[in-house]
């Protein structure tokens, strides 16, 4: 490993965090690379970083604290190295693993290597995650926004991001168009215009399956109630409905003495209510109008039945299946409906790379929108903590915009290192913060008797508030 990245010698006071047997192991004083971001990155960051050093000084008293060190990309690397995402940035953040960044310009025209598509890549960071949820006194569109308690779990490499697409007209595409034409969909009803645009959407066993595992993983570590495949199945079966399959599948192959699937608990329930119940009548009480349907998913319907109870009535029955974790999933257009009409059933979303990026902005814009929406790419032992919004120019220094994000972006970075007392400080106090009305111009514009302030004095609120000392005043 080098001892510099970008010229910058490591800092001698921090250590290293190691990754072993599917474990961060964290140091009292990891160095922790940060971009700071353009635009009101620099604002942002420099707000946040003072409420996380009051936060850790504030819950370990000194017996731990985070070495920053500051890595380069976007205008600032530009400036600096004439590039605008140096590799020793990329390298840094897989040698130290865990990195938080502020925004970044993606200047127009392309041509540039982005950050976020680079890690990605070169650390397999499979997961974008997003928590959406309430803090008091957030302005919120919905009459119940205190019910949205979820974390989405995006599957962050393939789906129609995969990138495998070809322009209306390219020779690529009429090459592929004709190829479908002839070849896969002769001598059926189906063509492809020949004047189509085309793109492939992926959707593989392998991803499917690693997203599904950090899903119902992180549902089981925080005692969630449900984890819940989003997908587009009933159109897009061979990989939307496979993704449900697949996502299934792993539930009961890895997890099956803790989790139980939706139609496994109607089938339970049950026979638990009528001990002497036959799988006839029971499949026709979990598929109504089977009496109708053909006999061979008749009989699949009986047998699934009593697999299910040879299988885990033992371990499952008597009502032990409510203890256990529950494994559903929901088409997606209905998930839209269900997360603004009934949220409060919704804990933990897995979703292919597309529904999960809608869904996402959906969700947090129930609770605060963009100023307050964190995330974060995760893979096997790398993980990078970002704000979600852009760089908002027009208001870079000056000390306006909202923190909320970068913030509670440390808060789950906190959380993945298993510094929780840090994290549950930070929210505290930008909860307490909001409940007082005590608020950045862009909530400020949507509550009655706020009081508005600077990125920098909200941060002198929030420090107040979880009871530390303010180091800089505004
Ligand atoms: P944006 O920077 O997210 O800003 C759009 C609007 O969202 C702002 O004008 C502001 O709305 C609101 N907003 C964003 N962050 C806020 C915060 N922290 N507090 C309060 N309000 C906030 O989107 P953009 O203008 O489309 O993009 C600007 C640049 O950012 C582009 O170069 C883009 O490529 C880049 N970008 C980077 C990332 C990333 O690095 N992860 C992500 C997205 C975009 P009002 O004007 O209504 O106050």
């Amino acid at each position: 490993m080098a001892d510099s990245y970008n010229g910058v010698p490591i800092p001698r006071d921090g250590a290293r965090i190691a990754y072993k047997e599917d474990r961060c192991q964290v140091p009292p004083n990891p160095i922790i690379p940060y971009i700071e971001g353009d635009g009101t990155g620099r604002d942002i960051w420099k707000a946040a970083v003072r409420v996380f050093d009051a936060a850790v000084e504030r819950a370990y008293r000194g017996e731990r604290r985070v070495v920053w060190y500051e890595i380069f990309a976007g205008e600032k690397a530009k400036a600096k190295f004439n590039d605008w995402l140096p590799q020793d940035s990329v390298e840094a953040i897989r040698d130290f693993r865990v990195a938080i960044k502020g925004p970044l310009t993606t200047p127009v025209g392309g041509g540039i290597r982005s950050l976020n598509v680079t890690l990605r890549q070169v650390l397999d960071l499979y997961a974008c995650v997003r928590p959406v949820k309430y803090y008091k006194g957030t302005p919120s569109p919905v009459r119940h926004p205190e019910r949205m308690d979820v974390v989405i779990f995006r599957e962050n490499t393939e789906d129609v991001y995969a990138g495998i697409e070809w322009e209306q007209g390219s020779k690529e595409a009429s090459k592929l168009i004709d190829f479908i034409n002839r070849e896969m969909l002769k001598g059926g009803k189906k063509q492809v215009r020949a004047d189509s645009g085309v793109g492939i959407k992926p959707i593989s066993v392998f991803a499917t399956k690693r997203l599904a595992r950090m899903a119902i993983r992180h549902a089981l570590e925080n005692r969630r109630k449900t984890v819940t495949l989003v997908h587009k199945g009933n159109i897009q079966k061979f990989t939307e409905g496979a993704f449900r399959k697949w996502g299934y599948e792993l539930a009961s192959e890895e997890f099956r003495n803790q989790i139980v699937t939706e139609r496994e608990s109607w089938i339970l329930d049950n026979k638990d209510k009528n001990p002497n119940l036959s799988s006839e009548d029971n499949g026709a009480l979990i598929e109504p109008g089977l009496e109708y349907a053909p006999e061979e998913f008749r009989s699949s319907v009986y047998q699934e039945v009593r697999s299910v109870l040879e299988s885990i009535y033992r371990s499952h029955g008597h009502g032990e299946w409510k203890n256990k974790l529950m494994v559903n999933d929901r088409i997606a257009d209905s998930i839209f409906q269900q997360v603004v009409t009934r949220p409060d059933e919704y804990a933990v979303l897995a979703t292919p790379n597309l529904n999960g990026d809608y869904i996402s902005d959906a969700c947090a814009a129930q609770v605060g929108g963009l100023g307050i929406a964190p995330g974060a790419n995760i893979g096997d032992g790398y993980a990078v903590f970002e704000a979600t919004h852009g760089t908002a120019p027009k208001y870079a220094d000056r000390d306006v915009i909202n923190p909320g994000s970068v913030m509670l972006s440390g808060v789950m970075m906190f959380r993945y290192l298993g510094w929780g007392e840090v994290a549950d400080l930070i929210e505290n106090g930008l909860e307490r913060t909001i409940e007082q009305k005590t608020v950045t111009y862009d909530f400020h514009r949507l509550m009655e008797g706020a009081t508005k302030v600077t990125t920098s004095q909200f941060a002198n609120h929030i420090i107040h508030n979880m009871g530390a000392r303010v180091l800089v005043n505004a």
